[in-house]
């Protein structure tokens, strides 16, 4: 018997990749060896040069499959066997290669918002019109309020089988919209096991005919956008309070905001507007509770004198990689 192995990479359509696959059939036994692609398909080579050479780097069951069939999340390389230009997994296995020893670790929530592919419109928005304004729909129940909900619990129960690392949903706060975290993990892990669940609520989405749309600003209006919230620490992080302040400080150290938001997704300035939950872009700051700051200190941690920072910045359309490389950097190089 033959068992089927999906290989999953990342794209370098700008502005914002997106997750590709292809399917290969292996003979029993046989483990899924380096492939490749044409990248001229992908914004990733020109047609003359256009092998682009996929290394598998993470494997786990294929829960759409089941049986023996997997899931290969692969990077991209060069003929030469380097890293590709887009390869941005590479950045967070050097970050991660660089300060292990402060034992990184990440809780990213993935927000999306699924679309009715025959309006365009987020999911339980009426064809001519709006819905009542937001309040009833975050954490809500009943079948005004939630749409999509068969959908968000196979797709849980998939990142659950796959061997995940998913730690929790939720409906949003605007109408058809959801998030699931994936975390706490290391730099690299945090990425690969997003990506897939991304891979898993998309390729699901198809069998209930919605789209999944990652836009940090699906809705122009009073209408919250979507973030990739970033939670984050190290070991010293978790063991006092110190450290706590000293990361939200070096996150907001001279430059750093800026260089930050270039990795954070595309139109950032959209959603971080100062309302709806949000900093506006072009300020810092870090706060207790504070869901209108940059960071977070969630109360648990100030009342306990240790634990970990929410980054609320990051949009629903970053790169988990590029996010979780930046961080890193940043809160590690200050020896935190
Ligand atoms: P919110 O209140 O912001 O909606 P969530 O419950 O959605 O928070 O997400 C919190 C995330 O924080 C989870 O993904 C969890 O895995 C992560 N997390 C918990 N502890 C830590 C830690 N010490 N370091 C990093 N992330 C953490
Ligand atoms: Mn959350
Ligand atoms: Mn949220
Ligand atoms: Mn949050």
């Amino acid at each position: 018997m033959a068992y089927r192995a999906e290989y999953l990479w990342i794209d370098g359509v700008a502005p914002t990749p997106e997750i590709r696959s292809k399917t290969k059939i292996l003979p029993d036994g046989e483990s899924p060896g380096v492939w490749g692609y044409d990248g001229s398909s992908t914004n990733q080579a020109t047609g003359d040069n256009s092998d682009v050479v996929l290394n598998p780097v993470f494997s786990c069951p294929d829960p759409i499959r089941g049986g023996a069939n997997i899931l290969v999340m692969c990077e991209a390389l060069l003929t030469d066997m380097t890293p590709h230009p887009t390869n941005t997994r590479a950045l967070a296995v050097e970050a991660l290669a660089t300060y292990a020893d402060q034992e990184p670790i990440f809780g990213l929530e993935q927000e999306y918002t699924l679309i009715n592919p025959a309006t365009g419109w987020p999911a339980g928005f009426p064809p001519n019109g709006f819905p009542a304004p937001q309040g009833p729909y975050y954490c809500g129940v009943g079948a005004l309020k939630i749409h999509g909900r068969d959908l968000i619990e196979e797709h849980t129960s998939a990142c659950i089988e796959a061997g995940l690392a998913i730690s929790g949903t939720n409906a949003e706060v605007m109408p058809g919209q959801w998030e699931f975290q994936i975390g706490p993990v290391d730099t690299v892990t945090v990425g690969d096991h997003l990506w897939i669940a991304r891979y898993l609520l998309y390729r699901l989405a198809e069998n209930h005919g919605v789209e999944v749309s990652i836009k940090p600003k699906p809705m122009p209006g009073d209408w919250n956008g979507a973030g990739m919230h970033t939670n984050f620490s190290t070991k010293a992080m978790r063991e006092s309070y110190e450290p706590i302040i000293a990361a939200c400080e070096a996150m907001g150290a001279l430059g750093k905001p800026e260089e930050h938001l270039t990795g954070y997704g595309v139109g950032i300035e959209d959603r971080l507007t100062g309302a709806h939950e949000t900093q506006r872009f072009d300020e810092f700051s870090y706060g207790v509770s504070d869901r209108g700051a940059s960071i977070r200190i969630p109360w648990q941690v100030a009342k306990d004198g240790k634990g970990y920072i929410e980054d609320r910045r990051p949009n629903a359309n970053a790169d988990p990689y590029v996010v979780s490389a930046l961080v890193t950097e940043t809160v590690c190089s200050a020896l935190i």
